[in-house]
């Protein structure tokens, strides 16, 4: 993100700017901002309203009540002891004054329900919750610490630590959103610390909770303008209802730009990398967990914590940890109504599932085309984990000519274990069978139980002595089974294929969504993507043409040693 962009209208409240904007904040936004970033959250209510300490201990008399520690925009929280399990733990409760207006006991309630649902080490765990004593009542882990907010203020911030707690701030938002779970008040307030430098995330009260398909299970106030604004995505601000998991990120890039700069990032903002010790690729990933348009961030908490764990890694060690994120490339043109090129990986932000790449030439977790090539690969040429379609190639693969693990092919199988019309392979099974096992009408191989039959150990009607005497077509697939050895080095070359396109349209992604701008590399990348293909085909095919007769020792070493060594030379190169 370019943050000049942002000069002509409020960042906020996307109303006109004076050219002199103070902070780049239009004057309404600027004075509803000024008391927010305090050392606590505000309560919208008076002292005299807050619960002591003596009634809460009377309101909860299994609990020893120790002392108030800290107060946010919902409850007071308190230190307190259960003595009948030894441990102490954190007492949250709402001020009865604000437990009879309306959204502030059903936001208790939501709290709990989430924080029940969630489990994870960087997430603070609910104990109970419900009501006693006439107050609303949340009994959580207690965390021996201060929020962010308290550190930060105290100045116990380097770069360092401040990239050290993100990724786990990062892993715990990455689970909760695949629980459906959006946060949408992540600020320093609500992240614990606790005395060992662990981060925790706290106060789950204006959560979300959607179901598999994306709807509100709460039926949160959805309308409404619930976070705390600097924090808050521009999207949260201006369609409430429609914020998705992408505002908590947006959230935690705040959250990360203040706790490198002790500033927020306002109007006009300088990079972090000018303000302290830390590189321009933590600017380029802060800026893009800042876009105003959440299709530009980091689409998922997972990618956001994969950046930052890069951020000090040498160069290509990041060029291999960005082909893992996920990203989506199309290609503009088309051929028989597809896409011409069309490969994605990871989830689709909005649905959460995994995204299907649908092409001439598909690539992905999951593809469909007319050449797919994926873990689930369905296409006239398929070839995946598990194959569908006419010529199939994979761990199970199923077609018209199937090649794999376990091969189902109507006319053609070859396999491990392989079931065709004319099926080759360890376990061959079809009218035509050879294999070390063959169970066939006409079967050639180890173990034979056919009506006609040639090979070691035979059990058939007719049980031939002289193999030139089997049908031609068992014959030819005989001649086949000596490649089958060279099937397994068959993926050293699709590999590659499928890591270096991957590579290439990772970077075409990034360079479409204005990320970084092309320049020689992704061509060389793109040329790259035939020519290594091409050498390891060269090589697996002098392997398998060698192999019948005495294959020289030189080739059985070149094709396991060279392209594997082939991928990290690429990878430095470009
Ligand atoms: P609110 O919903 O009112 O904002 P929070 O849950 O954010 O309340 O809690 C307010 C403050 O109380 C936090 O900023 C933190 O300092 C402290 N706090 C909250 N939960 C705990 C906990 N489990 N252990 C220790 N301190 C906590
Ligand atoms: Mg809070």
């Amino acid at each position: 993100m370019n943050p000049d962009s942002s000069l002509s209208t409020c960042p906020q409240c996307h109303a006109p700017l004076p050219a002199d904007a103070p902070q780049g904040l239009c004057p309404s936004c600027l004075i509803s901002l000024a008391g927010l970033a305090t050392d606590q959250d505000t309560l919208p209510l008076t002292a005299a309203d807050l619960p002591e300490l003596a009634d809460i201990a009377v309101a909860f008399p299994d609990l020893e009540i120790i002392e108030k520690i800290g107060q946010g925009g919902m409850g007071v929280v308190f230190k307190a002891r259960q003595p009948k399990l030894d441990r102490l733990v954190a007492l949250k409760v709402l001020p009865k004054a604000l437990a009879v207006t309306p959204g502030f006991p059903e936001r208790f309630n939501r709290e709990g329900r989430v924080l029940a649902r969630l489990s994870h080490p960087s997430i603070v765990t609910v104990h109970d919750f419900g009501e006693s004593g006439g107050y609303c009542f949340l009994i959580m882990e207690y965390v021996d610490g201060v929020n962010l907010r308290q550190a930060m203020r105290a100045g116990r911030f380097t770069p360092e630590q401040a990239l050290k707690v993100v990724p786990d701030i990062c892993a715990a938002l990455q689970a909760a959103h695949e629980q459906g779970v959006l946060h949408r008040d992540i600020k320093p307030e609500n992240l614990l610390l606790d005395t060992k430098g662990r981060i925790k995330i706290a106060d789950f009260g204006i959560a979300k909770l959607l179901d598999d398909r994306g709807v509100d299970l709460l039926l949160t106030q959805s309308g409404a303008k619930l976070g705390t604004a600097p924090y808050m995505a521009p999207e949260q601000i201006e369609q409430p209802s429609s914020v998705d998991h992408r505002a908590d990120i947006y959230s935690l890039g705040v959250v990360l730009y203040e706790m490198l700069t002790g500033e927020l990032p306002l109007g006009r903002f300088a990079a972090p990398s000018e303000k302290a010790a830390v590189g321009g690729n933590i600017d380029e990933i802060v800026f893009r967990a800042l876009e105003k348009e959440r299709g530009r961030r980091q689409q998922s908490a997972g990618e956001f914590k994969t950046q930052i764990e890069g951020a000090g890694l040498p160069a290509a060690h990041r060029v291999l940890m960005r082909t893992q994120e996920p990203f989506e490339y199309k290609s503009k043109r088309m051929l028989c109504g597809l896409p011409l090129l069309h490969i994605v990986r990871g989830r689709d932000p909005a649905t959460g599932k995994v995204r299907t790449a649908h092409g001439f030439f598909a690539i992905g977790d999951k593809a469909r085309g007319v050449f797919a090539l994926g873990g689930i690969a369905h296409g006239y040429f398929a070839c995946g984990g598990i194959a569908t379609g006419l010529v199939t190639f994979g761990g199970l693969s199923f077609g018209l000519i199937s090649i794999g693990g376990l091969a189902l092919g109507l006319l053609l199988a070859c396999g491990g274990l392989s079931i065709g019309t004319l099926a080759a392979g360890g376990i061959a099974l079809g009218y035509h069978g050879c294999g070390g096992i063959a169970m066939a009408w006409h079967g050639m191989g180890g173990l034979v139980i056919a009506h006609q039959g040639h090979g070691g150990t035979v059990h058939a009607a007719e049980v031939v002595k002289n193999a030139q005497f089997m049908p031609p077509l068992t014959m030819w697939l005989e001649s086949l089974t000596s490649y089958m050895g060279f099937l397994g080095i068959s993926w050293f070359p699709i590999s590659v294929f499928s890591f270096i396109a991957h590579w290439w349209a990772r970077n075409e992604a990034a360079i479409e969504a204005g990320e970084i701008p092309r320049d020689a590399s992704s061509s060389r990348i793109f040329w790259l993507l035939p020519a290594i293909t091409a050498v390891c085909l060269i090589f697996w095919w002098m392997a398998a043409c060698l192999s019948g007769t005495a294959a020289p020792q030189i080739v059985r070493v070149i094709v396991p040693v060279c392209v594997p060594v082939c991928v990290p030379v690429c990878v430095t190169c470009a």
